[in-house]
């Protein structure tokens, strides 16, 4: 990436604050209205929620309506940009295990859906040839939308390709402490700019406070692992169970639903109560993320408990036939969880702040970002 080390004095259509994916994706959508654009983040590159990930992109499970028409347009985004940027689609689609007759209901419900069409059951043979790595369950979902990318390096080659191909300048370990128009304030010196687009993920504190906390956002800290097989095999597509049916809102809102909500909510409590479910994504060497669970909280969370690991370890178990596993790293992220899927405002103006606030910025970030960009113009 051109790390450009002395602040310009140059004045830019757009100053982007923060360099997760919202913000990465804000860029993108400025350069592609030929806007001169500038991004501002605080570490030497991010580390947060951005690429803690899982790096899947998710369209089936997105709330119906207009979080999943993000989803898709976000989805094919990845899609046209990964090859250009560097970026490796490691696997893509999404196998859903369905164990029980209650979320057979909800499946079949969700394929007469418009978020359905695409979708489809496998059959017994596909089953056998595509999944062999599925425990015997009632039958499989399957979406071809889905992607995964590897996202901690991932986030590094979508910065350094705005650079190199779109003329993106970057401030790293650079603090945008306040805003005034058409003064960008940081802790290396001043930034000028037309607008400002803030995108500070889980720091909901330091800019536009009062702003932000109209999100009601908590912080959601989830617990994920990596883990190797003990026996190398290739995964086909993401994996998801009956708790995930349960808990991503384009299953769970669904009316048919709520047996399985009730049913799980009884038979497995402590996952259901620990937020837990399960993704299962597949990098380059063979190993697996596996993840998650979801705590709630008015703060960041330092401490990881590691009983909920043992939740998602058991519930992987349960859905893959691998034999054994090696965890090979544990860690936590953590994303602003708020009363809708996303929240964006305008302060004052030419200045907008925007968040994911569900958890799903890798699937739906690159919409959300034209978005902003357009709030941004239009409130000038
Ligand atoms: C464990 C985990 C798993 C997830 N899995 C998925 C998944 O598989 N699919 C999916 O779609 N979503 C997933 N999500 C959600 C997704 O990762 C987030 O929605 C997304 O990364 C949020 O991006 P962001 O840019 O808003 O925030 P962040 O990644 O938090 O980035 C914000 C950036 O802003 C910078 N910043 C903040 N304030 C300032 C300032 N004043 N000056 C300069 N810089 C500043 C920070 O340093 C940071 O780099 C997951 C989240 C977690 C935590």
């Amino acid at each position: 990436m051109q790390l450009t080390s002395k602040l310009s004095e140059k004045k830019y259509d757009v100053v982007i604050v923060g360099g997760g994916i919202v913000g990465l994706a804000s860029a993108y959508a400025a350069v592609k209205k030929g806007l001169s654009v500038a991004l501002v983040e605080r570490e030497s590159q991010n580390k947060d929620a951005s690429v803690r990930n899982f790096g899947f992109v998710t369209v089936s499970g997105q709330q119906s309506g207009a979080h999943w028409q993000r989803a898709m347009h976000t989805r094919n985004i990845w899609a046209d940009i990964a090859p250009k940027a560097g970026i490796e689609v490691e696997h893509s689609g999404l196998h859903m295990l369905i164990q029980r007759p209650e979320a057979m209901d909800i499946a079949e419900a969700f394929l007469q859906t418009e978020m359905g069409a695409s979708c489809r059951l496998l059959t017994q043979a596909e089953i056998a040839e595509n999944t062999p790595y599925l425990k015997d369950g009632l039958g499989v979902l399957y979406s071809p939308h889905e992607l995964r990318v590897e996202s901690k390096t991932a986030i590094g080659k979508l910065a350094n390709w705005l650079s190199r191909a779109h003329g993106v300048d970057f401030y790293n370990k650079t603090t945008v402490h306040s805003i005034e128009l058409p003064i960008v304030h940081t802790s290396r010196g001043t930034l000028q700019a037309e607008h400002c687009v803030v995108c500070p993920g889980t720091d909901l504190h330091s800019l536009y406070p009062e702003t932000l906390a109209q999100a009601k956002a908590k912080l959601c800290t989830l617990n994920m692992m990596r883990v190797m097989p003990k026996k190398a095999f290739k995964l086909n597509a993401a994996v998801m169970s009956d708790l995930s049916f349960a808990r991503y809102d384009g299953f769970a809102q669904l009316p048919e639903a709520q047996k399985l909500i009730s049913l799980l909510d009884n038979i497995q409590s402590a996952e259901r109560k620990a937020g837990v479910h399960l993704i299962v994504v597949q990098s380059a060497d063979g190993s697996l993320i596996i993840g998650d669970s979801h705590d709630y909280n008015d703060r960041e969370l330092p401490f990881r408990d590691v009983r909920v690991d043992d939740l998602i370890i058991n519930e992987f178990h349960q859905v893959m036939d691998i034999g054994e596993i090696d965890i090979v790293q544990h860690w936590l992220g953590v994303y602003p969880s708020g009363d809708n899927v996303v929240f964006k405002a305008s302060p004052e103006k030419g200045v907008v702040v925007g968040s994911v606030t569900s958890g799903t910025g890798a699937s739906t970030g690159f919409a959300f970002g034209e978005e902003l960009i357009h709030l941004v113009l239009e409130s000038k």
